[in-house]
């Protein structure tokens, strides 16, 4: 059976047709390049999304911190890492690059902050 997908590699947005054949192999068709043929497998094998959200921050948790996974993190955890995340607090100050969770539900990913904040931020940068 075929399945259609967007490839979401570049802005381009390939659509592609994805089908797999009696052995199991995997055939691409409408990528304008090769990204998308890898894009496809792993969508088919093992779906991956990099994860950007805001965490907690500060003593009353008050502050936003936006954060996101270092990596693409397996889509199927997604949901759970969002739950775990919405429990939790950064500590302030923070910087950017910072890992907010290590090892994130044992991926191995971490999930770092993607700005700085002051102690007293109040939702700026420093
Ligand atoms: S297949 Fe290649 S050109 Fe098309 S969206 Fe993916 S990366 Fe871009």
């Amino acid at each position: 059976m075929a399945r259609e997908m967007i490839c979401i590699s570049c802005p381009i947005g390939c659509r592609l047709r994805v089908e797999t054949d009696a052995q199991r192999n995997i055939l691409v068709s409408g990528n304008g390049c090769a990204r998308g043929v890898a894009y496809a497998e792993a969508e088919m094998r093992a779906p991956t999304r990099v994860v950007t959200l805001c965490v907690r921050a500060g003593a009353d948790g008050s502050v936003m911190l936006p954060c996101k996974t270092k990596e693409a993190f397996p889509k199927e955890l997604i949901p759970k890492l969002i739950a775990e995340l919405k429990e939790k607090r950064a500590g302030l100050p923070i910087a950017l690059g910072d890992v907010i969770m290590h090892d994130a539900l044992g991926t191995g990913i971490d999930v770092v902050a993607t700005r700085s904040m002051a102690e007293k931020a109040g939702g700026h940068g420093s």
